[in-house]
């Protein structure tokens, strides 16, 4: 039998592989239909958490490495989320953070499906530049105190094939596999800490808060086993981050946050998620001081200045004036009086997708223009007749259409549901 062979049967039949045989199956030479069948013995037997660390560093020696921290002769932070609607937290966290003084490197990904990436939100911005090379994105950190970048062609060139392979074999949900997926790239994109920002919901890869805090401590744990600072935030997405959904639309809000002028679900995860970068940053604030700067920031305008030095650095134009607008707005109305009990996350999340804003196949182009308001969110009160939300699309046709469906998307009762908190836990 070829070595292979017996390492993926070893796995299927629920023993334990060193970490000298993961890197036989993830850094050699094995052919796609081997990987796949391993993937699924994992997604059925599960990875110990020694075989997870393993599977991880294997996967960040598998390409470049950038060391921010020690480019910088500072300690760099970063941020990642697992993926919701309408989180544009990243677009607003950063430039606060870089106008605390602490220097923000993030490396990230597209959209995939109903949710949204950073760089296509950043993308519909004018002239904005994605694809810097290395050497740039370590200037800029150092330069103008924060860079966002799209993750270079060789970081974690693992991940890249295992998780094209995940996403045609069904084994995409298992915690091992994501944690992995996720934690290589932070490891090997180089900050010193990072705050993670695990989403829980209809609207999110995680359905469940015990489901999220399992995939949050795996990848606490990777983190530092890599010796890095890790901070968990388990937040919800049983309905959109704030109100826009759609990239020039959250653009736009992200830049409404940065003023204090945002919806407050949005500013208080950016404040929050702000206050534990700083508090791991070297500024050396507890995290009582580190939420206080980063409010400062937004109300002294000093965060709205750096979110414009950055943009100006990779090439965009920052006035909210530049971004493109869709040329047709439907509102959407309440059938009745009463209070929002509940407004999908994932049902306004498809209805984007579908009007353009999002990636249906990651060849798909995509519509920055185009995307959903939700102007009343859940405990809204509301009136018959009232708008709940604008549809934002590319005729009227599709607008209208679009607004009948995103009133399905809301129930409306009596009563006021139970109040949720954005941050339903911090683990760390
Ligand atoms: N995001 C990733 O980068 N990888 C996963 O496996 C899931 C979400």
């Amino acid at each position: 039998m070829s070595r292979i062979v017996e390492l993926i049967q070893r796995k299927r039949d629920g023993g334990d592989l060193s970490a000298g045989e993961i890197d036989e199956l993830v850094l050699g030479e094995v052919p796609d239909y081997q990987l796949a069948a391993f993937l699924m013995a994992v997604f059925f037997r599960g990875l110990s958490s020694s075989e997870t660390f393993a599977l991880t560093d294997a996967m960040v020696r598998s390409g470049e490495q950038i060391h921010l921290g020690e480019e910088l002769g500072r300690r760099v932070v970063d941020k990642h989320s697992t993926g919701g609607v309408g989180d544009k937290a990243t677009l607003a966290v950063g430039p606060v953070v870089a106008a605390c003084g602490v220097p923000f490197g993030k490396m990230s990904g597209r959209g995939l499906g109903h949710t949204g990436g950073t760089l296509d939100k950043l993308e519909s911005i004018p002239g904005f530049r994605v694809e810097l090379s290395t050497e740039e994105f370590i200037a800029q950190v150092r330069d103008v105190g924060m860079a966002v970048v799209g993750q270079s062609a060789d970081l974690v060139p693992a991940d890249k094939k295992l998780y094209a392979l995940r996403d045609v074999t069904a084994t995409v949900d298992n915690v091992s596999l994501i944690a992995a997926s996720i934690m290589s790239k932070k490891i090997a994109s180089g900050a010193d800490a990072i705050v993670l920002d695990v989403k829980v919901g209809d609207g999110a890869f995680m359905k469940s808060l015990a489901e999220a805090e399992v995939l949050a401590e795996a990848m606490i744990a990777l983190g530092r086993h890599a010796g890095l600072d890790v901070v968990c935030e388990l937040t919800d997405m049983d309905q959109p981050l704030g109100e826009a959904v759609g990239n020039a639309l959250e653009v736009r809000e992200a830049l409404a946050a940065l003023k204090g002028e945002g919806p407050g679900d949005l500013e208080e995860l950016v404040v929050e998620s702000c206050a534990h970068l700083l508090e791991l940053s070297d500024l050396g604030v507890d995290l009582g001081e580190a939420r206080r700067r980063a409010r400062q920031a937004i109300d002294d305008g000093t965060a709205v200045e750096a979110y414009e030095r950055w943009i100006r650095a990779q090439g965009g134009d920052p006035d909210e004036s530049a971004l493109p607008k869709a040329p047709a707005i439907a509102e959407a109305f309440a059938p009745s009086s009463g209070y929002v009990r509940r407004l999908s996350a994932i049902e306004i999340g498809m209805e984007a997708l579908h009007l353009g804003a999002g990636r249906a196949t990651k060849d798909d182009e995509i519509d920055h223009a185009v995307g959903i308001v939700c102007k009343k969110k859940r405990g809204d009160e509301v009136e018959e007749g009232e708008p709940l939300a604008e549809v934002h699309a590319r005729d009227t046709h599709a607008a209208s259409a679009a607004a009948e469906r995103v009133r399905a998307a809301y129930l409306i009762g009596d009563e006021p549901p139970r109040a949720v908190p954005i941050v339903l836990q911090t683990l760390a």
